[in-house]
């Protein structure tokens, strides 16, 4: 047997339920917003990521899909839409005849990390930017889209994490203190963030180890280091926030696992998730653009994890009516007559109505016991005596009574 990949995982029905109900909440929310749908390829010239994200980050350093296709060219299997989707903006010059542009996506994406519950190497995401704005509220936009998903999805016990990393001058200063801080506690640093050390600092605050994570603690915070600008801008998004009524608690050590962030930062955490609680997050990147060959335009945007937000719903019991429906189940009481019993179900789809019928030429018992397994509202049985007289039988599977009406008014009556 041929199994699937390491860390890939199959959507069988009974599971893409799930799937279909989140796809309809995010279509629905960001319509509300007035945010349209972008698509853009799964495979990127390996550059859109490793200009963008950061030689120095995990996802470009270890866990990106990238080869050489048979061309020579290295090629990505995107590991994160926002670089993707700066790419195909600049590349269609989408932002010229907008103020603002606002976009959303769901898709796959791909990242060799260790797998473990909440986390894969092939998984989804879906997520919001929103382009050409310098001004918080556009931040706010964001974070508000996110947060009302969420509730749309009734999903009320999480938290939203809050940071700034302020401009580049901000963080420069940091940087410096930061690089201090780390130099007086270098010997008790993991080897991992040993080698941050001199390559990119600003990831130490993201690792995992438990000894790293006391030394952490200890570090300057970001915040208190943001000149007057980064201090207003995050104050009027924070402001903005509050008026919304928007519940969230600063972080000041919340960096994100990504370079081109600047300003704001945020990520939203569960704790029915157990290790892996984020189960979403974003932020602005204001430099992205530039960076990636464009010019210079400010943005801000955030991506949520499809598989983590289906184990929280899943946990909340959000997710538990949902099921395919069968309105109407055509049963035949012998092998003479699958004919009928086609033209039948045909006549009733054509009214819009979902019909299912036996295809294994099974016994009348066994065509009832399908039928009460796909929950059919309604059985329609076909006997060698409804055919003589040109009548179906009408069965309605909760009340159990049954009738007998004529062929040419079977259009008259409503199956659901
Ligand atoms: P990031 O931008 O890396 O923070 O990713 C945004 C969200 O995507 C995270 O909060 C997770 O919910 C989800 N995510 C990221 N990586 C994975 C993964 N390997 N497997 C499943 N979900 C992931």
């Amino acid at each position: 047997m041929i199994q699937s990949i390491r860390g890939t995982k199959d959507l069988l029905p009974g599971e893409i339920e799930k799937w279909h109900f989140l796809e309809e909440a995010v279509r629905t929310v960001t319509q509300r917003y007035g945010y349209k749908e972008i698509r853009t390829p799964i495979l990127e010239r390996t550059e859109v990521f490793s200009r963008s994200i950061g030689e120095n980050t995990d996802i470009v350093n270890k866990e990106m899909y990238t080869f050489l296709d048979k061309g020579g060219e290295s090629v990505t299997m995107r590991p994160e839409k926002t670089a993707a989707l700066v790419r195909s903006v600049i590349q269609n010059n989408l932002t010229h005849d907008v103020a603002s542009l606002r976009l959303w996506y769901f898709g796959p994406f791909f990242r060799y990390e260790r797998p473990q519950k909440g986390r894969l190497r092939q998984f989804h995401q879906f997520g919001a930017e929103c382009i050409s704005s310098a001004n918080a509220e556009s931040d706010a936009e964001i974070i508000l889209l996110a947060n009302h998903l969420i509730k749309f999805l009734g999903i009320d016990d999480y938290e939203l994490q809050l940071n700034s990393l302020g401009n580049e001058n901000s963080r420069a200063n940091y940087r410096v203190e930061l690089i201090n801080y780390l130099n007086n506690h270098k010997d008790e640093l993991s080897e991992e963030s040993r080698k941050r050390l001199a390559l990119n600092p600003l990831r130490i605050l993201d690792s995992k180890d438990a000894n790293d994570r006391l030394i952490i603690e200890k570090a300057p915070a970001i915040i208190d280091f943001l000149d007057e600008e980064s201090t207003t801008h995050f104050g009027t998004v924070k402001e903005l926030l509050d008026s919304a009524e928007v519940t969230y608690k600063i972080e000041p050590r919340l960096v994100r696992g990504l370079d081109y962030y600047s300003h704001t930062v945020f990520e939203f955490r569960s704790s029915a998730l157990g290790a892996q609680d984020a189960f979403g997050g974003g932020g602005r990147y204001d430099g992205l653009f530039k960076q990636l060959g464009g010019k210079p335009t400010p943005a801000v945007g955030f991506a949520m994890g499809v598989e983590r937000l289906i184990l929280i719903l899943e946990a909340i019991n959000a997710v538990k009516d949902i099921h395919h429906e069968c309105d109407v189940y055509v049963i035949c009481t012998n092998d003479k007559l699958y004919k009928h019993i086609l033209t039948i179900a045909e006549e009733l789809r054509s009214k819009s109505y979902r019909v299912a019928t036996d295809l294994q030429r099974r016994s009348f018992k066994a065509q009832m016991r399908e039928a009460g397994k796909l929950s059919a509202k309604y059985c329609l049985i076909l006997g060698d005596d409804e055919i003589e007289k040109n009548t179906v039988t009408v069965k309605n599977m909760s009340t159990g009574e049954q009738a007998e009406i004529k062929r040419e008014l079977l259009h008259t009556i409503r199956f659901r």
